[in-house]
């Protein structure tokens, strides 16, 4: 096994007994995870469980409550989650494409390459939405990556090219672990938690569960 692999299964076993399970998605239904993972895009978590609170209460967290709501009706109650007209938008496209595989069950049921280009087609759903809800949704052993993931493997010396694509990121993880959903999940899951806690944009390093021997840490001590 190459050293990157090694270090990758390291981190993953070091972040799991700091933090210990992190139980995500937290939704009731696969529709749930695909609404939230439209409405978290650009906005705090907090922001789409409130959104997601709203749409409950107002009987629309199915496709076929949803589906019965206007435009401005589906727009004011997902407000709390931002760009509220565009994420309308785009859960309406998404709503079209559940449709037309005749239900959640029926698009969720299709291979993995072709449910990931068919949620790629939506438009407004990028890579990291759409293996968002392959992941939660799907439960397909495909890794989500993101800004905070590019960020704690550049600062710890995992990636060499920090302008390396999605898809140069995703490889990396799905080489080196065993291609469980659960794990993915939970691994991700834990890559959010130390991003928001210790290593954000300007890194908390004391009490990071990393530090030492985090490089970064070390060259900023
Ligand atoms: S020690 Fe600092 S730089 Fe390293 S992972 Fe933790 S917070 Fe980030």
């Amino acid at each position: 096994m190459e050293a990157t692999e090694e270090k990758l299964l390291e981190l993953y076993e070091k972040l799991h007994a700091a933090y210990g399970p992190q139980g995500w998605w937290p939704a009731e239904t696969p529709f749930e995870v695909m609404v939230g993972a439209v409405l978290t895009q650009a906005t705090a978590w907090r922001n789409v469980e409130r959104a997601i609170e709203r749409l409950k209460a107002a009987g629309a967290l199915s496709p076929e409550g949803m589906v019965r709501l206007s435009e401005e009706e589906l727009e004011q109650l997902i407000r709390p989650a931002g760009f509220f007209r565009q994420k309308a938008r785009r859960l309406r496209a998404l709503l079209r494409l559940i449709e037309r595989h005749g239900g959640v069950e029926g698009l969720l049921a299709l291979s993995t390459e072709r449910l990931r280009a068919e949620l790629l087609s939506v438009p407004g759903i990028g890579p990291e939405t759409a293996d968002s809800i392959l992941l939660y949704a799907a439960g397909r052993p495909v890794f989500v990556v993101d800004t905070y993931t590019r960020r704690i493997l550049h600062r710890l010396g995992l990636l060499r090219d920090e302008k390396a694509s999605y898809e140069e990121m995703q490889e990396l993880f799905e080489r080196a672990l065993p291609r469980d959903p659960e794990l993915f999940g939970e691994y991700h899951a834990l890559l959010v938690r130390l991003a928001k806690e210790h290593c954000r944009a300007k890194p908390r390093c004391a009490g990071c569960p990393l530090a030492p021997p985090c490089a970064r840490s070390t060259e900023s001590a």
